[in-house]
C-alpha cells in the first residue's frame, strides 16, 4: 500500500527537502500551504518535485480546516513543519507566534485524537528551547531554559506532544532539531543572510553586509541529512524524542571567515566589541559591520547538540559537515544571484 503523509508548511526549507526525501521512498505526499497574495513554492521547483506533490490549502489556525482535511487524505503520517519560525520576529508577534507555534500543533493532534489515533504525528521542536544552556552539550535530559517567544511556544508544542503521546497512545514523536541550513534557507537567517551577502559583494552588488552578534555559537548541520531523522522517527519501533545535531559548534564570526575564504576575499577583522569590521584588504574597505538593530533582547549564546540517542536508536547521524554546508551554499548564490 502506498503510504500517505500530510506536510505542514511544505513551503519552508525543511517542507521541500521532506518532500523529496519521502517521494524517493514512493509517498503519496500532501503540503499543507496557506494562500498567499504571491506564489512562495519555489523550493519545490528548485528541487524540481513541485508537480510530484499535492498542495492542499489551510492554516494552522484553522481546526475545522485541518480536521476536514485529515479526514479527506487519510493520511499514515503527519509531519507538523509549520511555524513562525524566525526568532526577532517572535519577539515583535509574540501572541501570532505562539497561536501558530502552540496552539497549531495542539489543533493538529486533537483532531487526531477525535479522528485517527493510529495516524503518526512528528513535531519540528528545535535547540532554541535550550536557550540558556544548562549543560554542555545539550541532549534530551537537559533541562530548558528558553529565551525568546519562539523557544516558549516551542517548548508548549514539545509537551502537548509528549503528552497527547501518553494520554492517548498517540504514536507521537518531537525531534529537538539544531540549527539547520541549506541553499534554500530563508534569507533573514544568518547562515544565507552571510552567504548571499558576500557573493553580492563578491560581484560588486552590494557593499557592505551588517549583522549582530557575531559571538553567537551555533551547532550548524544541513536540512537535507535531518529530514531523514524526521522519518526515521516516524517510523521507528517506539515513538520518542530525539536531539538531532552534528555535536560541533561554530561562531558566526567562523560561518562568515570560512564563506568569504570560499570566495577569496583577502580579508582581517578590524577593531572590538561592536566596532569590529571585516576588512577587504584589497580594496581597504569594509564588507562586514555590525549594526546594533541585529542584537536581540536576550541571546542564546552557545548551542551544542549530543545527537548519540538517535545514532544508536535511530541509526541516524549527520552526513555533510561544517565547510561543506557553508561551501555549498556560497557556491549557490554564487549561481543565483
Ligand atoms: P521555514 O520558516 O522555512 O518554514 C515555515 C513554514 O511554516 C512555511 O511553509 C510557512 O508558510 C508555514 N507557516 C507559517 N505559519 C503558518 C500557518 N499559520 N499555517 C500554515 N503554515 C504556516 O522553517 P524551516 O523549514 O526552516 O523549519 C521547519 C520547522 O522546523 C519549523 O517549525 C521550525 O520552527 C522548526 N525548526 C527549524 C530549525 C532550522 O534550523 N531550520 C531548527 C529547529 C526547528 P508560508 O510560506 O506561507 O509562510
Ligand atoms: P536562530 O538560532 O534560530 O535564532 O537562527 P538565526 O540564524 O536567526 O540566528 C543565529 C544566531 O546568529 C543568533 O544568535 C543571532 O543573534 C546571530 N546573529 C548575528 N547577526 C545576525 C543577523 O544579522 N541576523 C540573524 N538572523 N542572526 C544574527
Amino acid at each position: 500500500m502506498v503510504k500517505k503523509a500530510l506536510i505542514t508548511g511544505i513551503s519552508g526549507q525543511d517542507g521541500a527537502y521532506l518532500s523529496k526525501f519521502l517521494l524517493e521512498k514512493n509517498y503519496e505526499v500532501y503540503g499543507l500551504a496557506r494562500r498567499n497574495s504571491t506564489d512562495n513554492l519555489n523550493r519545490l521547483d528548485v528541487l524540481k518535485i513541485r508537480n510530484k506533490v499535492k498542495i492542499v490549502d489551510s492554516d494552522l489556525l484553522e481546526l475545522s480546516s485541518i480536521q476536514n482535511l485529515i479526514k479527506e487524505i487519510k493520511p499514515q503520517e503527519i509531519y507538523n513543519l509549520a511555524a513562525q519560525s524566525f526568532v526577532p520576529t517572535s519577539f515583535s508577534l509574540p501572541l501570532l507566534s505562539t497561536e501558530i507555534n502552540s496552539l497549531g500543533c495542539l489543533r493538529i493532534l486533537d483532531s487526531i485524537r477525535n479522528i485517527d489515533r493510529d495516524i503518526r504525528f512528528y513535531q519540528a521542536s528545535t535547540s532554541e528551547m535550550f536557550g540558556k544552556v544548562q549543560e554542555i552539550p545539550q541532549s534530551e535530559k537537559t533541562k530548558f531554559y528558553p529565551r525568546s517567544p519562539y523557544g516558549v511556544s516551542k517548548l508548549y508544542s514539545h509537551y502537548i506532544t509528549i503528552n497527547y503521546r501518553e494520554s492517548y497512545n498517540i504514536f507521537a514523536c518531537s525531534g529537538i532539531l539544531f540549527n539547520h541550513e541549506s541553499p534554500l534557507r530563508g534569507n533573514e537567517f544568518i547562515t544565507k543572510k552571510i552567504s548571499k551577502a558576500l557573493t553580492l559583494i563578491k560581484k560588486d552588488k552590494l557593499d557592505c553586509l551588517y549583522v549582530g552578534n557575531i559571538e553567537a555559537k551555533r551547532d550548524w548541520g544541513f536540512a537535507g541529512d535531518y529530514v531523514e531523522a524526521m522519518w526515521k522517527m516516524l517510523n521507528a519501533k517506539k515513538a520518542n524524542d530525539y536531539v538531532i545535531a552534528t555535536g560541533i559548534t561554530h561562531s558566526v564570526k567562523e560561518f562568515i571567515d570560512l564563506a568569504s575564504n570560499y570566495l577569496d576575499f583577502d580579508t582581517e577583522w578590524r577593531g572590538e566589541g561592536k566596532q569590529i569590521e571585516l576588512i577587504d584588504k584589497k580594496k581597504n574597505s569594509a564588507i562586514v559591520k555590525i549594526d546594533e538593530k541585529f542584537y536581540r533582547p536576550a541571546e542564546v549564546d552557545l548551542l551544542i547538540g549530543d545527537p548519540s540517542l538517535a545514532k544508536s536508536e535511530l541509526g541516524w547521524e549527520n552526513k555533510v559537515s561544517f565547510e561543506n554546508l557553508v561551501q555549498m551554499m556560497v557556491e549557490y548564490d554564487m549561481k543565483n544571484n
